[in-house]
This record gives structure tokens, sequence and C-alpha cells, in this order.
């Protein structure tokens, strides 16, 4: 007797292969069967004919870290069929911590992780936090840089010490011996933009032997965007260490067009022994902090420091000027994005800003756009989040459909007006960029978004529809399933996907949540 028979559906495996007829029954949490079951027993049996059964996908690029803390149960990745997600990405992690530089790290994180108790130093002590309140899909965390650069060093705006390397280096090892997925790096955020690469080779050293990934939100995706795809791959090769480009872009005009240099520059990354791939969300515009677009002198010491500084009319008209005429080094998305493409996304009281661009927001004010941004940022706690136009979709294309590149929605925050991708990635791969514009075939799509990640991650029991294997699973119809979510309207679940399976229970069941808190905390 099994628990579950999904009966008369059309298996995608994620291993790339064409779908074929199939059972599948589930026991205890897992798959415990494939083929024509008509002889066994059920306690369940459930009739998918018409349509396709997939691996649960795996969103590789999450900001998920915080969401099973809140109030009410945070189900925008689960209506889209991903059972497991991959957290503490871009070098931000609300671990490990040390109690002397806690509370920086804790508002510099700001409200993306605000609901965390942080009463933990270890990732093992957040793990158990997690498990107490039960996460709706399986949480993968990595460590993230910024968190050990500000538990061993703070905020400071300089190389650490060889005692502090030590620290960091001995946090690292703690955190990969409680179960850590990988190192994670953001180094366009504060404390991880003050590091340099010689600090970067000697953490990723002690990834080395666990096989786990490297894995960068890189130093800037605009004019020096090839440069620092070159120093996440140097990376990877002088520590011997996997590395995972995280949101692949091409961002800002001077780099339109140029995807194809970005999938060279990861080919030849591998030809030359490095085993270097990609993420990227299915969206030309790009979403983050709106402080972390200042420029880093007003940004040393965290966000907090950033805005007591903001108060002098004398460093707004730095800012001003800095937006306008760029620093050497430094990444000004802004410049990319232009203030017709800055829009002010969620965690915004001002009702007059949210979804609005910073040009718009300047004319009504009658103001300068850098004044009427350095006015947002402080009327508003350095709260919010911003939406910034700065992809072309040309190059979105062509990147996404290349076979080294998986899918992420780096997606965190849920409510206000969030980026689309929080609502809609999974669904627009396989509804809009797979079946409607045929850049890639449902198979591959698929396998994008399972068996890919599940490598690359190490997550060797999920990814594949096989016996034996945890029964994470999505239910969708190949003809409609479809993202709804759009800027305008970004809280908008998708259509097409019936039912999910996390751990061999419902958590979708006929497109709606069922309550189910099933996921698992996964440790490395
Ligand atoms: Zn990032």
């Amino acid at each position: 007797m099994v628990d579950l028979i999904l009966r008369g559906g059309r298996i995608l495996d994620g291993a790339g292969n064409s779908d074929f007829p199939a059972d599948i029954a589930v026991a205890n949490g897992r798959i415990a069967a494939l083929g024509a079951l008509d002889g066994t027993e059920a306690r369940e049996t459930v009739d998918v004919s018409g349509l396709t059964i997939a691996p649960g996908f795996i969103d590789v690029h999450s900001h998920a870290d915080a969401l099973p803390f809140a109030d009410e149960p945070v189900t925008a990745k689960l209506l889209q069929g991903v059972t497991t997600e991959v957290t503490g990405n871009c070098g931000q992690t609300p671990f490990p911590l040390n109690p002397a530089t806690a509370d920086r790290l804790r508002q510099t994180l700001g409200p993306y992780f605000s609901g965390l108790p942080y009463d933990w130093t270890r990732l093992k002590g957040y793990m158990d936090r997690l498990e107490e309140v039960g996460p709706l899909s399986n949480h993968a965390p990595l460590v993230g840089h910024n968190a050990l650069r500000a538990a061993a060093m703070g905020y400071d705006n300089r190389p650490p010490t060889a005692d502090e390397l030590k620290t960091m280096q001995r946090l690292l090892a703690e955190t990969l011996e409680d179960g850590a997925f990988g190192l994670s790096t953001g180094l366009i955020y504060t404390p991880g933009l003050f590091s340099k690469t010689d600090e970067l080779i000697a953490l990723a050293q002690v990834l080395r032997d666990s096989g786990r990934p490297y894995a960068s939100h890189p130093r800037g995706e605009t004019h020096n965007l090839f440069n620092s795809l070159a120093e996440a791959i140097r990376i990877g090769d002088q520590a011997g260490v996997s590395v995972q480009i995280s949101h692949l872009k091409a961002a800002g005009q001077a780099n339109f067009g140029r995807s194809d240099e970005i999938l060279a520059a990861i080919e030849a990354g591998r030809d030359s022994g490095v085993e270097v791939t990609g993420d990227i969300y299915p969206y030309d515009v790009a979403g983050g902090r709106l402080a972390s677009l200042l420029p880093p002198w007003c940004l040393e010491g965290g966000t907090p420091a950033a805005l007591e500084r903001l108060k002098a009319p004398s460093a707004r008209a730095q800012v001003a000027q800095d937006i306008a005429a760029g620093l050497p080094g430094w990444v000004n998305n802004i410049e990319a994005a232009t203030w017709d493409g800055v829009i002010v996304s969620s965690f915004v009281e001002n009702a007059a800003y949210r979804g609005k661009s910073m040009q718009s927001i300047a004319e009504a004010l009658a103001i300068e756009p850098a004044e009427a941004f350095c006015r947002v940022l402080l009327e508003e706690d350095g709260r919010p989040t911003t939406v910034l136009k700065m992809m072309y979709e040309q190059d979105v294309r062509k990147l996404i459909s290349h076979p080294l590149v998986m899918i992420g929605s780096d997606a965190g925050i849920t409510r206000g007006r969030p980026h689309p991708r929080v609502w809609g990635t999974y669904p627009r791969v396989l509804g809009h960029y797979s079946r409607d514009l045929g850049l890639f075939s449902l198979p591959e799509a698929v396998r994008k978004m399972t068996s890919f990640p599940a490598q690359k991650f190490g997550l060797f029991e999920r990814g594949l529809v096989r016996p034996g294997l945890w029964a994470d699973l999505v239910v969708f119809d190949p003809r409609t399933v479809r993202d709804m979510a759009t800027l305008d309207d970004p809280e908008q679940a998708p259509i097409g996907i019936p039912h999910v399976l996390v751990n061999g229970t419902f958590a979708v069941r006929d497109g709606c949540y069922t309550g189910a808190r099933a996921g698992k905390v996964l440790r490395a």
C-alpha cells in the first residue's frame, strides 16, 4: 500500500529527456514507483491525465531566508511549483552573528529579514529556528560573505588584517560544518564591496574539499561587467572551486548586445578547467535596494550611517555630483537605468512614491532627481526596494537559452509592489520563453529548473523523477501554464499549475495552497 498515486500523467523527468506516460506512486515522502501502476493499492489516487509531472522546481537564487518567519504563509513561490530554495544569496545571510556587530548587520539587511529573531550565532541556530516555524518549501542555505565580514571586522572600508581573515575563514568552516551549501558574495553591497579579490580567494579555498560552490553577485553588471566576471572565474580557478554567476545580465546601454561575450567568458572559464555556470531570472528589469544605488563612500558603516550622512546638504550635493559624473571603480547603476528607469518598489509608506520612477517623483516635487532620491531614502528610512529598467530583451533571450544557464528568481520581498519575478519566474520560463517564443524545448526548460541546479548545489536526492528520490513534484498543463504577474500588477499567481507536492505532501492542490508546511531544512 502506497500513500498516493498520480495516475495518467506524462513525466518530464528533469534530465532533459522527452516526456513519457507513467503513473507515479508516493510513499513515506519519496517516489516509490514509476510506470503502469494499475495493480498497486494506494490510500489516494489522483487523476492527472492530460497533465505533465516534473520534479519540483529548485530556485537557486532565492532570498526567502526570512519568509517562513512571516505571520502569514508566503505562497508566491510554491504556487509556481518551486519546492526547494537555495537561500543566502548575494552575500546576505543573517548568520553567523557576532553580538558586537549583529545590530548593524540586522539594520543593513533591513526589511528583507526584519521578521527574524536573530537569537543565534551560528547557522545551526538559524536552522533550528527555521525548523520550528516550518518552511513551506525545502531550504538549502548558502552562507553570505557580507555576514562573515561584518562578524569579523564590521563595516570598515579596508582589507582585513591577518587575524580578521583567519576569523572569517574559521566562521566559514564552522558554517560549512553546520551544513551550508556554499559561499555567496554580493560585491555591490556593504560590507562585501570593500573586499578585494585575494580576500575572496582565501575564503573560497575553505570550500575546496567540500565540493560546494562559490556563488557570486559580481562586483558589477554595467561598465565593469567583464572584469567582474573574470574576477569570479579567477576566484574559482585559484581556489579550485565551482563558480556560479548569479542573475546574469548585460546591464546598461553600453552593454547592449554583449550577452554573447558573457557566454563566451563562461565557456572560456570552463575550457580552462573552472566549473562555471550561471543563473538568470526571465525579465529585462532588475531589482534591489534603493540604498545600494548610493556611492560607496556614502555607504561606509552600512545603511544607518548613510542616512545620517544624507541629512547634510553638502553630502547630498556630493551624491548628486557622483551620480552624474561617476567615480572610478564604482558601479553606478543609476547611470545604467537613468532616472526614468529607477522605479520605487516595495517598503514605501508614502503611496505617492510607490511604483513611480525617480524622474516622475522629482517632477512632482519640483526638485532634481538626485535630491528626490535622497529625500525618498531619508523619509522612508532607507527601506525601499527598487526595480531598475536596465537590460535588453534580446540579451535576456540569448542568456536564458544557453545550456550553462539555469533559472533562479532572485526573489525575496513578495508584497508592496515587488518585482514581478517574485510571482512569475517559473511559469514565465515554461509558458513565455519555452512554449510561446520557442527559445528552448520544454524538457530543457524543466532541466534548467531541476536536475541542473540540483547537481550544481549538491541536492542529490532531488531534481529528478526517479524512484527513491524525495517526492517533490509539480503537476502542470503545458498548454496553459502562464505567468500573470506584471510590473504594474505584480502580486498575481500563475495559471496552469494545479498541484505541487513537497516531500510527498500536497502543498498546492487544484491551484490552491493547502496550508501544509512540508518543507525541510536541508544540510549539505
Ligand atoms: Zn544579487
